[in-house]
């Protein structure tokens, strides 16, 4: 709120104060009502209105009431009626009668409006709801509220498991932690309930209660179950489509052995894929379901000749994991089915297997078995390993005992005969790492199989840039991924796709919440059928963020406006490198870099000054500046930005690409700046991208403001050279440039939701 209204408001309540005052002293005592407390919104106005007590009701000074909620007052002498009204409403109220007017409708009233010492009062409750207020009174304390969104409907979901809560506008939201699994709370600020609300929740399995505290127009849900309520912190609760909705784990339902020979486990959502293990001694599948609660089912199994018995386990809970055990009978395999409804695991008989053709591309073991076999993978550390073992299962006499790899995931990978009836596949890892299994069935009935190793967080970092905060995730390897934006409270989830769910969370510290960061969280959540990595970071205020960094990639980066109103002076220095008796890098067909660099250079200048930009360069023609030089015409103009524009040159002609460098140790000021230049290079100039760099270049080390140096291409190679001879190419490295800069200001300024 504005401070002058607040000032507004303090002053005439004062007065009003003074006034009530004086008139009770002189006057003597009133029917004042010193017990009631009124809150307007949860502020106490009760100075202002002057509440009296009549047989039960509250009355209150006309005056005060139409100054508090901004409405016209009128006093018609000769009718001794009072009228109030806004652009919506008029209530009429005559001295000493109950009946007074909303509108066009006559409606009664508890107790009359009335003069005192020739101060108009009118009841409180009638006037404030004829206005669409809401009131509630509790030991004394009155509550004035106008709610900001109305509730009509809370559901359940079965397609998507969720409640759904139906609602007009989305306001501050939470959920409240409570000591019963069985229980859930809903805390919506600001709202209340429609007339027509409707409970569609409560059935056999939910039960919902509905409190309401009407000191802030708080509504809590609170939903109990017979089981406990799967839902979680990040990901449990979630807007959609104006909606507030409370995602659900799917449950088991059914488990059964079928007389057609297969075993079958049903939910009542789809279901992830197991992880299925195959132990000796005694015989039996376990069957890990990620994401899937326990429920009450009936165990007894139909007679077969593979199962005996099934034992149940709510095995984990966060993540939540279900454990199904299935007693096998001498000499029984049993395999997954694939192609089965969503909803449904289902097992069959197999026989005996034959592995082959083992391969491997980076980051991805495959191999091919004559059955549909479900073999057991896990990992071990030290040294790190992947073993996959096949049961029932011998070697194709083709099949490579061993690979040599040694790339950056993998070391080598080998098979051996583990126990008379099982293969094991041992993959000796650079580092520990979880992975992804897929199985698919090809044409001619045989299954290929992958493992793919799964992606790790290295690191996460906040630091406080230029004038923004700098959000950067680091990955072991190029992964998906989505930033969303959510308030109540403010905060900003990264969802990482195709990461080491299990282990991804192990290496690596949290930071400490800095600046406007209140709190820093990763988790594991399910999205779209997915299971991601959700890192949250919770903010106490939002201006708003840019994510500078396109998909897939190691690296996320995203800027986090600190501030609502920012300075930014709009000066930018470009810095054409060399020049004069300094040719800089000279390309096998002569063409050199000073002249590029002079050339790009003013063609990014005159796209910035189009975008409202001041643009200083260091040399406008070709002529000699040293180098302190430059960077002291930027100190000297306040600069916001420096850019310097080079390109490069290197002994091998085949090198080339795109590099962006800031200065050595600058990593709070320009390595953000360096990324979008970089960024923008790449995604304009279609070279490759050498990266972000940092070294001790003295444009980039002595200047006072954010800069960058950019090398763009490489003269020593002569494709390279033809391009940054065309005047197209030219122009294009000058976009990405301005394109570079002007988002880097907007980043500062206003980034996108
Ligand atoms: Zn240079």
């Amino acid at each position: 709120m504005p401070v002058s209204k607040k000032g507004y408001i303090i002053l005439p309540g004062l007065f009003f104060f003074l006034l009530i005052f004086l008139l009770m002293f002189l006057t003597g005592p009133a029917l004042q009502a010193e017990e009631i407390t009124i809150f307007y919104h949860g502020e106490d106005v009760t100075e202002k209105l002057s509440p009296q007590e009549d047989e039960g009701n509250i009355i209150v000074q006309a005056r005060g009431l139409a100054d508090l909620l901004d409405l016209e007052l009128d006093w018609q002498e000769a009718l001794e009626t009072i009228t109030l009204e806004n652009s919506d409403d008029t209530l009429r109220l005559m001295i000493g009668s109950s009946y007074y007017q909303v509108n066009s409708r006559t409606e009664s009233s508890q107790v009359p409006a009335q003069l005192i010492d020739e101060t108009g009062y009118v009841p409180l409750e009638e006037v404030v709801r004829g206005f669409g207020y809401l009131t509630d009174e509790e030991e004394g304390e009155y509550y004035i509220f106008q709610p900001e969104t109305r509730i009509h409907e809370a559901y359940w979901s079965a397609e998507e498991q969720q409640l759904v809560l139906d609602m007009d506008d989305i306001t501050p939201y939470r959920l409240n932690p409570t000591d019963d699994p069985n229980t859930i709370e809903v805390e919506v600020d600001k709202a209340t309930l429609s007339d027509d609300f409707i409970d569609n929740i409560s059935d056999r399995n939910f039960t919902l209660r509905v409190r309401e505290s009407a000191n802030e127009a708080r509504l809590r849900f609170i939903i109990s179950s017979q089981n406990p309520i799967p839902y979680r912190r990040d990901g449990g609760i979630e807007e959609r489509a104006g909606n507030l909705v409370i995602n659900f784990l799917p449950m088991l339902v059914n488990i059964s052995w079928d007389s057609d020979d297969f075993l079958e486990i049903e939910a009542n959502a789809e279901m992830e894929r197991p992880e299925i293990f195959l132990f000796d001694n005694p015989r039996r599948m376990v069957i890990d379901i990620p994401d899937l609660m326990l429920s009450e089912v009936d165990l007894e199994l139909e007679d077969n000749d593979y199962v005996k018995d099934v034992r149940l386990s709510q095995f984990k809970d966060d993540p939540v994991v279900l454990r199904v055990v299935l007693e096998l009978k001498e000499d029984s395999y049993l395999g997954i089915a694939e192609d089965v409804e969503p909803n449904k695991l289902v097992f069959r008989p197999t026989e005996e297997n034959i592995v082959r053709d083992l391969d491997y591309k980076p980051g991805e073991i495959s191999f091919v078995t004559s059955t549909d076999i479900t073999p057991e993978l896990f990992t071990l550390g030290d040294p790190p390993r992947l073993v996959i073992n096949m049961l029932n299962t011998s070697r194709d006499n083709d099949m490579a005992s061993s690979l040599e790899i040694d790339d950056d995931r993998i070391k080598e990978i080998r098979t051996s005969r583990f126990d008379s009836q099982t293969v094991r596949l041992g993959a000796e890892l650079q580092e520990s790492s979880g992975y992804n299994w897929q199985s698919e069935e090809r044409e001619d009935g045989s299954f290929l199989h992958t493992v793919q190793l799964e992606n790790r967080i290295r690191d996460i970092a906040v630091s406080q840039q230029d004038q923004m905060l700098g959000l950067r995730i680091q990955l072991s390897g190029d992964a998906e991924y989505e930033v969303r934006r959510f308030s109540h409270p403010h905060r900003i989830a990264v969802d990482i796709s195709g990461m080491d769910l299990e282990n991804g969370l192990d290496d690596f510290e949290l930071p400490e919440p800095t600046g406007i960061i209140e709190e820093i969280r990763a988790g594991i959540i399910t999205t779209g059928g997915e299971r991601k990595f959700r890192i949250v970071f919770e903010l106490n205020d939002y201006h708003s963020h840019q994510v500078l960094t396109d998909e897939p990639s190691s690296e996320i980066l995203i800027n986090l406006a600190t501030r609502e109103i920012q300075e930014f002076e709009d000066i930018v220095v470009l810095d054409p490198g060399h020049g004069g008796f300094d040719p800089g890098a000279v390309g096998p067909n002569g063409l050199t870099e000073a002249e590029v660099a002079l050339d790009i250079s003013h063609r990014a200048a005159a796209l910035l000054q189009e975008s409202g930009f001041d643009v200083i360069m260091t040399r406008s023609d070709d002529s000699f500046v040293s180098l302190s030089e430059r960077a002291e015409i930027a100190n000297r103009a306040g600069a916001e930005i420096f850019v310097s524009v080079h390109s490069n040159a290197a002994a091998r002609p085949a090198v080339g690409g795109l590099e962006t460098y800031y200065g050595r140790g600058r990593e709070s000021d320009s390595y953000y700046l360096a990324r979008t230049m970089q960024n923008s290079m790449v995604n304009k100039l279609e070279l490759t991208d050498r990266g972000v760099k940092t070294d001790r270049f003295t444009v980039i080390r002595e200047t006072e403001m954010p800069a960058v140096l950019l090398e763009i291409g490489f003269l020593s190679n002569l494709e390279e050279e033809r391009l940054l001879r065309s005047s197209s190419f030219r122009e294009k490295a000058a976009e990405s440039i301005a394109e570079g800069i002007q988002k880097y200001r907007d980043s500062i300024l206003e980034g996108e939701d």
